[in-house]
């Protein structure tokens, strides 16, 4: 029991008195009191005001200070990397996208040049506790930084390591729907739930999983490769090598793909004229978009009558077709769900925004603090170390404010 188990309940859960603390750690007050004594004299919790608990004696909260440290995060797309700067509450304080060319001539030395700035700003008066890295591949080993992103044609690339090097800080990587997992789980609308599913549908089809309160990675880091799931052996050739992958038939550009067969769009039809025409009314790509829905939606049933998530979060570049999709999935999905957990599964769509994917790449490493030694690796202890350097040296009392935590993200009503 130390700081570190402190630090991850507050994490998780939000602002918490020391008796709901010493209650969920199973020790006693005398403790808490000593721990949280430590982490409020180096700066990393804060007590906040005094707030009346379930009516009764008024308690006194203790939550993160958010400005005692920041991260950068990145989400490393084929044509754009966008990157955030991020405070441990979550708080974005600078963001940029740049045009970028995964496949092109020396991809890592222009991600490089791009973070270098942003290390650089993020360090002034800041704790920079490193640089997360979210991209449409995954890592093996866990922990190595070595990459697998065959969309980008990249085989195992140690990214990683050639990143902090050039750096001079901790990397690290992971595939993006994971992070965007993550940022769910710590600042959005699955923060406090311990198993829940992370849908991404636009060029491809993602899942991210949290289960038991950890991302779940899979004994090789490729778990949750659910745009990879078979729905049709004959079906049209994936990426991957097989043929009729569930993205091959839901994805946005095979949704295009389809609707330029039939010739309801044009040849050179992009996702959004397609969305366009489905606002028109136009029945044809209208009953495009539901049988999308319905695979959707049998597929994440699939997956969920084995998992039992508590919370489904959808999102991605394809949620802007949505309107259209949603009704045949929730139909779909409560068919085909184990039926005594129909309606146990609560459904939030997120409206698209690339930002949060980035944030999602920054708490790769804003969470590190709070990672049960379950999963450790040396570059999570660098970063537990940097944060336990920086907080002890003196920082001016304007940064110090106490976190508000649990905004929850936006989020549109589905079901
Ligand atoms: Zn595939």
């Amino acid at each position: 029991m130390n700081r570190s188990a402190v630090l991850r309940l507050i994490g998780h859960h939000g602002p918490l008195s020391r008796a709901d603390i010493a209650k969920r750690l199973g020790v006693t007050a005398g403790t808490v009191t000593a721990l949280t004594r430590g982490l409020i004299e180096s700066g990393v919790v804060r007590a906040l005001n005094m707030t009346s608990s379930r009516g009764g004696r008024p308690a006194e909260l203790l939550g993160l200070v958010g400005s005692v440290a920041v991260a950068v995060g990145a989400k490393v797309a084929e044509d754009h990397i966008a990157v955030v700067q991020a405070d441990l509450d979550g708080t974005v304080l600078a963001s940029e996208t740049v045009a970028f060319d995964a496949v092109g001539a020396n991809p890592f030395t222009f991600l490089a040049d791009v973070l270098e700035h942003h290390v650089r700003e993020a360090s002034k008066g800041h704790v920079l506790l490193g640089v997360g890295l979210g991209l449409p591949g995954f890592e093996d080993p866990y922990g190595s930084g070595v990459v697998q992103a065959p969309l980008f044609g990249w085989r195992n690339m140690p990214v990683g390591e050639h990143l902090s090097i050039s750096l001079g800080v901790p990397v690290l990587v992971d595939n993006d729907v994971n992070t965007l997992a993550v940022a769910e789980s710590l600042y959005g609308v699955a923060r406090g739930i311990d198993h829940f599913i992370t849908v991404t549908i636009g060029r491809g089809v993602g899942m991210g999983l949290v289960m038991d309160g950890e991302l779940y990675r899979g004994g090789r880091g490729a778990g949750g490769e659910f745009g990879h799931v078979c729905v049709d052996r004959n079906g049209s050739l994936c990426t991957c090598g097989k043929r009729g992958c569930l993205e091959t038939v839901v994805s946005e550009p095979a949704l295009v793909a389809a609707a330029r067969r039939h010739r309801y769009v044009a040849k050179n039809a992009r996702a959004d004229d397609l969305v366009a025409k489905a606002a028109s009314g136009h029945a044809g790509v209208l009953r495009l978009y539901a049988e999308a829905g319905t695979l959707l939606g049998r597929t994440v049933a699939a997956a969920s009558v084995v998992l039992n998530p508590l919370a489904l979060v959808i999102g991605g570049e394809g949620t802007r077709a949505w309107p259209y999709m949603g009704e045949a999935f929730v139909e779909a999905f409560e068919a085909d769900i184990f039926p005594p957990m129909r309606g146990a599964t609560d459904l939030h769509v997120e409206t698209w925004d690339d930002s949060k994917w980035a944030l999602g790449a920054a708490s790769l490493v804003l969470r590190a603090p709070f990672l049960t030694p379950l999963h450790d690796h040396p570059t999570l202890e660098q970063i537990r170390n940097r944060l336990d350097d920086g907080a002890h040296r003196a920082l001016p009392a304007h940064s110090a404010q106490p976190t508000h935590v649990g905004r929850p993200a936006r989020t549109v009503g589905a079901g």
